[in-house]
């Protein structure tokens, strides 16, 4: 056992450990502090003050920080998470549908879509309904 003076709160204690530095009672105490100046050191290193100017990577237009994860101006944030939307939206119906190119007499078109959405549908969930319903009264 090895007498150690506590860092914290300066009582004498004992540990089987050398190198301790805290008593028990403070030894949780310690671990709460060292994860609070960590979390506020992360904090910020990674975001910038609330209120300063910027200026944007994207498009070197000045900016206010309105949030402290904000790394670009409103106008290309708001650009940036719809592409992100619409490519992940593309990615998905890539991976999950094919595609089939089909003709229709001329204004017919028109006439579909209007069709599909007195249904409540989309032209694809109306050909996709009734090749179902061909399928199910032609086996
Ligand atoms: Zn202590
Ligand atoms: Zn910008």
């Amino acid at each position: 056992m090895f007498t150690h003076i506590c860092e914290i709160c300066g009582e004498e204690f004992q540990s089987q450990s050398n190198r301790a530095k805290y008593c028990v009672y403070c030894r949780d105490k310690a671990q709460v502090l060292r994860n609070k100046a960590y979390r506020e050191k992360k904090l910020a290193g990674l975001s910038v003050t609330v209120g300063s100017e910027q200026i944007c990577p994207i498009c070197s237009k000045p900016y206010t920080v309105t949030s402290g994860s904000q790394k670009c101006c409103k106008d290309c944030q708001k650009k940036q998470n719809s592409k992100r939307k619409i490519n992940s939206n593309r990615q998905y119906t890539k991976e999950n549908y094919d595609s089939i190119l089909f003709y229709v007499p001329k204004g017919e078109r028109e006439t579909l879509k209007e069709y599909a959405k007195s249904r409540n549908m989309s032209v694809n969930k109306l050909i996709q309904t009734a090749l179902e319903e061909y399928k199910g009264n032609h086996n």
